[in-house]
């Protein structure tokens, strides 16, 4: 059965209570709110998909740079869900020949312990007004701040 506050499907929202007391102390209060791609319910997990386009194929070292993020959405889940909860992410290569390819995600403690440790420093920074632009040839291209970005002078 769907847990409460999560609903299974394309595109669910899913929003956590606070942080998990005395696991995460700096975050206790905040709630995180996520938008993920996929959920599907089998008989004995809750399964959660992420999908990605990509130029060129996913190598293992791509999968474990992204995988903070359905860390994350395991963590939510995880607090709702009744099942175990498994993650994937679903790529779409688009080469000559598009390729569609499944890569899962084992559960990482530490990776997770660090993404949240992650979120925490950027939070504080922006909190504190400390900004400035980090270019990068991956990241800009596609970035929806890119003029007032560029507008940006310190
Ligand atoms: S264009 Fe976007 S990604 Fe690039 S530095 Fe500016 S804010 Fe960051």
């Amino acid at each position: 059965m769907i847990p409460p506050g999560f609903t299974a499907g394309t595109n669910p929202w899913f929003r956590s209570g606070t942080w998990p007391t005395g696991c995460w102390p700096h975050f206790r209060g905040l709630q995180q709110l996520s938008r993920i791609d996929l959920a599907l319910e089998t008989s004995d997990s809750l399964n959660i998909v992420d999908f990605k386009t990509s130029r060129s194929r996913w190598s293992a070292e791509q999968v474990a740079e992204s995988s903070g993020q359905l860390l994350l959405y395991s963590q939510l889940a995880g607090d709702l869900a009744s099942k175990p909860v498994k993650l994937s992410f679903v790529v779409l290569t688009k080469t000559k020949t598009p390729d569609v390819s499944v890569h899962e995600v084992a559960f990482d403690a530490r990776l997770l312990d660090r993404t949240l440790n992650i979120i925490e420093h950027v939070w504080k920074s922006i909190s504190a007004g400390n900004v400035y632009p980090v270019p990068s040839m991956m990241n800009c291209p596609s970035c929806p701040y890119r003029k007032r970005c560029a507008a940006w002078t310190g």
